[in-house]
This record gives structure tokens, C-alpha cells and sequence, in this order.
């Protein structure tokens, strides 16, 4: 993959520019590396129990989970869509259970899907952004990813009041410097997420459900895919049959998914 070899390239420029006693410090590496730094830590999507401190944003830069406030509430939360077919299927999931879920909407898809968008927040559930375009922030400038940000919240806001976005999770959960500024320019907050499903890999819905579970707590910010837009076929299908068994185990565990603004701010 073209993209991901650019950035293998550019993490290695930056990590040798941060290698103590290093005698070659060249300028345009140190760019580079303001620019790479932060998904340096977020990288602990990988290895969550392993290494810790690559999980280390700070809550005011991006949320991997919900404060500790002991209340048993969870948010599950979709990317990539809306999508004709998959977004209101998982709202309707989600209702049968009593629960509300987080949709973080690609601009370019809101705006041919914005009857979606009105239906999913019109039946109680949260609509933030994914950005205009799926990009990869870490392979573009960051004036790139602030214009497309604004873009993103101009798509939600066109469809009514109300509609203006609160919150942002960035393509890929990659962020850089300039993600973090464009993000808090246009008044959005980071959410990143405590478990995922991987079910763009994974073969099984049983298999992507069982890895969510392990990570069910109170707080935790749950991450599934509403749409196969940027995924191999499949994807939303097993994420669908994944959230049946998801809402069963923390039906059964005495918790229930709310929105993010709830789970956040209440
Ligand atoms: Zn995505």
C-alpha cells in the first residue's frame, strides 16, 4: 500500500530525529515528527494492555473512554457511514434493546444520505463527524485537514438546527498536530475509542463480538462499523450480527449503551 509506506517512511524519519545523542538532526525531520508525534501515542490501538503509555493522549486533547463516574453506561459507536442499508438497521438493533448509539458520519456521504442523518438523530441517536473525505491525516498537510473538517461540520449543519456536530473521530484513529488544532478550532472534541471489533478482518461476527467483549466496562467507548464504504465487503454485515451479540452480553452484564454527549457530559 502506497499510503502506508509513506508513512513507514516518515515514522522513521521522525524516530531517528528523536533518538537521544543522535548527531544528525536534519530541519525538515523535526516538522515531520511535531506532525507524526501524536499518532506515535494513539498507536496504542494496537497493543492496548501491552503498552500503555502509547494510549496516552490526554483526555483534553481526545477521549479513549468514558469518565469513571460508576454509572454502568457504555457508548457504542458506528463509523463510516450513513449508509442506505446498514445505518438504520443498527438504530433499529439498538432500539429493540432500549439503547442509543454514536454516528460518526463521512461528510461526502452525508450529503447524499441526508434523510439518514435527520432519521438517526430524529430516533434519538448522536451524529459526529468523521471528517468530509476518509483520509488519512498523518498523509496530508494540516491546512488540508482543517478544510476538510470545515467541510465536514457544514454538511451536518445544512441539514437543520441541531445538526452541528459535537463530536470528531478521525479516519484510521490517526491524528496529527494538526488534527489536534484543526479539531479544537472548529470546536469539536476528539473521541477515540476504548475497544473495537476489527470486524473488517476478522472471518466470525462471534469473533468480533467476543473481542468487544473483553473490553465491556463501564465507560467504555465501543467502536463497529454502520457502513463498508472504506472496508471489504462483509464488514457491516458481521458487524451487524457482532451487535446482536454485543447488546445480549451487556444487556446481561447490567449495562446499556447511551450517546456520547451522555456517556461524556452528563
Ligand atoms: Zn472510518
Amino acid at each position: 500500500m502506497k499510503g502506508a509506506a509513506v508513512a513507514r517512511r516518515a515514522v522513521r524519519r521522525a524516530v531517528s530525529t528523536a533518538l537521544p545523542g543522535g548527531r544528525i538532526v536534519r530541519s525538515a525531520a523535526l516538522p515531520a515528527a511535531a506532525h507524526l508525534l501524536p499518532s506515535v501515542l494513539v498507536l496504542g490501538q494496537w497493543w492496548p494492555r501491552a503498552a500503555p503509555p502509547l494510549r496516552s493522549l490526554p483526555g483534553g486533547l481526545c477521549r479513549w473512554r468514558g469518565p469513571d463516574t460508576g454509572r454502568p453506561e457504555v457508548a457504542l459507536t458506528f463509523d463510516d457511514g450513513p449508509d442506505p442499508v446498514g445505518s438504520l438497521a443498527v438504530a433499529g438493533l439498538l432500539e429493540e434493546a432500549g439503547m442509543a448509539g454514536s454516528f460518526f458520519t463521512v461528510g461526502e456521504l452525508v450529503e447524499a444520505n441526508p434523510e439518514i442523518v435527520r432519521e438517526l438523530k430524529a430516533r434519538g441517536h448522536e451524529v459526529g463527524t468523521h471528517g468530509y473525505r476518509h483520509r488519512h491525516h498523518l498523509l496530508q498537510r494540516g491546512s488540508d485537514t482543517a478544510a476538510d473538517l470545515t467541510r465536514a461540520v457544514s454538511a451536518l449543519e445544512r441539514i437543520g438546527p441541531g445538526f452541528r456536530p459535537r463530536y470528531f473521530r478521525p479516519p484510521y484513529g490517526q491524528v496529527s498536530a494538526g488534527s489536534i488544532a484543526a479539531c479544537q478550532r472548529a470546536g469539536l472534541e476528539m473521541v477515540l475509542w476504548s475497544a473495537w471489533g476489527r470486524e473488517w478482518a476478522e472471518q466470525e461476527p462471534a469473533a468480533v463480538a467476543a473481542r468487544i467483549a473483553r473490553r465491556l466496562e463501564p465507560g467504555a467507548i465501543v467502536l463497529l462499523h454502520d457502513s463498508e464504504a472504506t472496508s471489504p465487503p462483509g464488514t457491516a454485515a458481521r458487524a451487524r450480527e457482532a451487535l446482536g451479540e454485543v447488546l445480549a452480553k451487556l444487556d446481561a452484564a447490567g449495562l446499556r449503551s447511551v450517546t456520547l454527549s451522555d456517556l461524556l457530559r452528563r
